[in-house]
């Protein structure tokens, strides 16, 4: 390293180190265990946008209920503030904050893919004329395969009954106004849409308000997939008119590998009995669950569609996960901080790499969340073994095939020096 070199970098530091000390949701980082890297020291943990960290009182919160299992047995279903036959509702609120939901929409249940079969065994009625599903091109694979199996489960093919809408030739994310068109392309045959909040690979936000609007428009049902939107940016499923959502509490909401799910359900659907559903006893009647009876009785919220006895370990994890959002001051807040540190990268990567480096997340800050996706402009140059060189340097990032290093500055616990020693070592590598 060069002196010029050297005293750029260390000013560098400092700088990033004062947006730290003005930041009032710096201490939320303490809130949190971060892993460590060989050296010992902090990780810098840029992989959020895959499994969040823990709490600090996530283990605090999942032993409570094993010591009350060990205490009070059986009992504890019913026992104390919070008895587990009930336990989902403790979450209800928090969880309906997080995704612009009124509580009666949402619930927490199952992973994210069981909910997509859940909610599509609701909400994709295909007749003769109406019978098609919209997703993105190179959709997630679970997704894919989702909706897929879903269309053949119906007894249709998804060469005539799936179709997709991507990236123009040349580009990375899709143009807004290409999906509002292949909606008024495919109208009347459009039975659902199904589309990612944010989505997975480039980080791109999608118009969703727009897309709602044109579904509803052409006849269609409006689904949501919020697993890399949910946590990562503010959302108004309710007042967006969103027919349905699902998403995973592991990625931005810190639950926990595995983590139980979330969905919603507009409340314009709920009491709707023509809907098709698969039932179980946890979405009857809550008062008369335990009289074993074989009528269901759906409960008036979301929570009918919910089927077995959920897993009060991982709604523990999450409890303690939402009450760290909250105390943070909710999505708004968590917000106003991400899109400093989006700034502040934007701006050290055009500063100090942007000769060796091209971010294809979309640049304008009401398209993206903050996944950053990067792409090594030297073709010649293996981008995974860049990627290899940050994690062995103590950058936690993902790979995604084919081309992208994937970073997320989690505005809960990564802070301004994290951001800057990682284009530091980026710096180094290329
Ligand atoms: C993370 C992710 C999933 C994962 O699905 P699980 O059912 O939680 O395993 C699915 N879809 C998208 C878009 C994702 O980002």
């Amino acid at each position: 390293m060069g002196s010029h070199h050297r005293q750029r970098s260390a000013s560098e530091a400092a700088a990033a180190a004062a947006l730290d000390a003005e930041d009032p949701l710096a201490a939320m980082r303490r809130e949190f265990l971060i892993p460590r890297h060989d050296d010992g020291t902090e990780q810098v943990y840029l992989v959020g946008n895959s499994l969040g960290l823990p709490t600090v009182a996530t283990k605090r919160y999942v032993d409570d209920e094993l010591d009350r299992w060990a205490t009070l047995g059986v009992a504890g279903h019913f026992t104390g503030e919070t008895a587990w036959a009930p336990y989902h509702e403790l979450l209800t609120d928090q969880m309906s904050a997080v995704v612009g939901a009124r509580p009666e929409e949402v619930v927490v249940m199952n992973g994210l893919t069981v909910n997509l079969h859940l909610l599509l065994v609701s909400f994709y009625r295909p007749t003769p004329q109406r019978h098609k599903i919209l997703i993105e091109d190179h959709a997630f694979p679970s997704d894919h395969f989702a909706v897929e199996s879903q269309i053949r489960q119906r007894g249709l093919d998804p060469a005539t009954s799936l179709i997709t809408v991507g990236p123009r030739p040349g580009h990375d994310t899709i143009d807004p106004a290409d999906i509002i068109d292949a909606i008024g392309r495919h109208g009347e045959e459009l039975a659902v849409i199904m589309l990612p909040g944010v989505q997975y690979y480039t980080g791109q936000v999608m118009a969703m308000a727009d897309i709602v609007r044109a579904g509803h428009e052409v006849g269609a049902t409006v689904g949501f997939d919020l697993a890399h939107a949910a946590g990562n940016i503010p959302l108004e499923m309710h007042d967006w008119g969103a027919d349905f959502a699902v998403w995973c509490n592991y990625k931005y909401l810190n639950a926990g590998p595995g983590a139980i799910a979330g969905c919603f359900v507009h409340n314009r659907h709920i009491a709707d009995r023509t809907l098709p559903k698969f039932l179980g006893w946890w979405g009857t009647n809550k008062a008369e669950r335990f009289e074993m009876k074989t009528v269901f009785d759906p409960i008036p919220t979301v929570e009918s569609w919910q089927l077995s006895n959920p897993p009060i370990l991982m709604m523990a994890a999450l409890r303690a996960s939402l009450d760290v959002i909250d105390a943070a001051g909710g999505m708004t807040a968590l917000r106003a901080k991400s899109e400093r540190q989006i700034a502040y990268l934007d701006q050290l990567l055009d500063e100090v790499i942007g000769d060796r480096i091209e971010a294809i997340n979309p640049r304008p800050l009401e398209q993206r969340g903050c996944q950053f996706a990067l792409r090594v402009t030297d073709e010649s140059r293996d981008g995974k073994l860049v990627h290899a060189a940050l994690e062995d340097a103590g950058v936690a990032c993902d790979w995604r095939h084919p081309r992208v290093i994937r970073v997320a500055p989690v505005p809960l616990y990564t802070s301004f020096a994290d951001i800057h020693r990682f284009v530091e070592i980026l710096d180094g590598l290329l």
